[in-house]
């Protein structure tokens, strides 16, 4: 029996090649509406008291009610921290910003370890700024209502339709239920005042015409007169504020959005932003969206950045941090001192810790099933238990690293379905850490030393 079908493997050769991220099985947290998670969803196994608690972030990052606050996932290797942020990025809506980066990242030739961080913090803050345009124009529009999008309750569109124009709205229900009322249906003809945008229902008379602010995203009925309805149109840019500091940044210019090539923005040019985006937020102009910077692999942050990272949390515009790190008791970098997660203690002190665990052996089970879907490996079930059995003895990652060995071993014997004997090839020809350290150990002498030195199998 096999696990996947697969005629045209991922891997299968010529111009089939498809790069498969190793997150890439992951579409969300796999939460319900009550934002319990579901045991496997999403591309989701198990880990559910941290994915819950995901959850939580999830909302209230949605609602907008945190921001400047650091979230650390700590647990052991290949437990899923960076599957759950990247779960977590998939749920949060297009213009929530994210950013994702390695500490080790910030320690670029290019920038400065400050301002490395700064812009990755600033990479992380949406400014959603409103823009109100003309009115629509027309003479004789007919109106289409068309419930069949969504099986006829949550969503719908409206045609407008002149002369020389052709506008559709996406309609939210509240929409099509006033419209309703109004008796507007499909076929309708109304007419739009060219000077004044005013619509009015032809043949049939507006009773009761009233706020529609239901209207999709970018659209608003604004109340007007009784028997005539006026649409404005509002446009709404999301960008991020580094987007801004780049592009009002004389020495680099808008062009070095598309380089990446920023160099150091000055502080003043970013103190001038913020005084214009506080007024523009002041004035009912722009709505701030606090997003997530993401930093993996966070021990490797040294001391100075640490304190930096302090600061930045308490900046008016400040993202929610997620760091993940798998280091228990260790050394902060830059100091002599060992703390939890190799965090400093103030840091630590004000972040909301979530832990991940090891998986159970079905877990890893399942994981390694989704991962051979997604690389559309097809794969014999004694197969997929011999390879559970090398993840619970070995790790996740390496068990999940020899799915796309294995097919190339099946493959050489000219069968599409990976079996038993190709995962103990690859088994032998790849060793994992454990056989790696052992091996060296036993043939220590053959290899040079941090000396320089080798020593040719005479032992000392
Ligand atoms: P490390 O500490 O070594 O960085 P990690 O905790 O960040 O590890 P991941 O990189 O998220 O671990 O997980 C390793 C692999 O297993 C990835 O391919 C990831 O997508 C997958 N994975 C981990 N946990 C789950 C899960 N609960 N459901 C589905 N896939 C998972």
């Amino acid at each position: 029996m096999s696990i996947s079908t697969n005629t045209q493997g991922a891997q299968g050769g010529g111009n089939n090649l498809a790069l498969i991220a190793s997150h890439s099985h992951i579409s969300g947290l796999g939460l319900d509406d009550h934002l319990q998670p579901k045991e496997t969803s999403q591309g989701m196994v198990g880990q559910l008291k941290a994915r819950k608690a995901c959850g939580v972030i999830l909302k209230m990052i949605q609602q907008g009610k945190i921001a400047g606050r650091a979230i650390l996932l700590a647990g052991p290797p290949s437990t899923g921290k960076t599957a759950l942020a990247m779960g977590l990025s998939q749920s949060l809506g297009a213009d929530v910003p994210f950013t994702a980066i390695t500490a080790s990242e910030i320690y670029s030739k290019e920038l400065s370890k400050t301002e490395s961080l700064t812009q990755s913090f600033r990479k992380s803050i949406g400014i959603r700024i409103k823009e109100e345009t003309e009115v629509i124009e027309g003479e004789v529009v007919e109106v289409q209502i068309d419930r069949s999008l969504t099986g006829g309750h949550k969503q719908g569109k409206i045609t407008i339709r002149t002369t020389d124009m052709e506008t559709v709205y996406e309609l939210g229900n509240k929409m099509i239920d006033e419209l309703s009322k109004e008796k507007v249906i499909a076929g309708d003809v109304i007419s739009i005042d060219k000077a004044n945008g005013k619509i009015t229902k032809l043949g049939r008379s507006y009773t009761r015409a009233r706020d529609y602010d239901a209207m999709g995203a970018d659209t608003k009925f604004v109340s007007c007169p009784e028997g005539e309805l006026q649409v404005r149109k509002e446009v709404l840019h999301t960008v991020s504020l580094h987007e801004i500091d780049v592009i009002n940044s004389r020495q680099q210019g808008f062009l070095a959005l598309f380089s990446g090539d920023t160099g150091e923005i000055r502080s003043e040019v970013r103190d001038q932003i913020n005084l214009k985006v506080a007024e523009w937020k002041e004035e009912g102009k722009a709505e701030i969206i606090p997003g997530v910077l993401f930093i993996d692999e966070v021990h490797m942050l040294d001391i100075e950045c640490f304190s930096f990272v302090n600061r930045l949390l308490e900046d008016e515009f400040s993202p929610i941090v997620i760091m993940a790190t798998n280091r228990g008791i260790s050394k902060t970098r830059g100091t002599n001192y060992r703390s939890p997660h190799g965090l400093p203690l103030d840091l630590l002190d004000r972040t909301i810790i979530i832990q991940t665990e090891n998986y159970s052996e079905e877990e890893i089970g399942k994981i390694l099933s989704i991962r051979c879907e997604e690389e559309e490996v097809d794969i014999h079930v004694d197969a997929l238990h011999l390879l559970t059995k090398i993840g619970t003895e070995t790790s996740l990652r390496y068990a999940a690293n020899l799915i796309s060995v294995s097919y190339l071993v099946s493959m050489k014997r000219r069968s599409a379905l990976v079996e038993i004997e190709d995962i103990k090839r690859s088994y032998l020809l790849f060793l994992d850490s454990s056989r790696s350290v052992a091996f060296l150990q036993e043939n220590e002498s053959h290899y040079i030393d941090d000396a320089g030195r080798v020593s040719f199998g005479t032992s000392s």
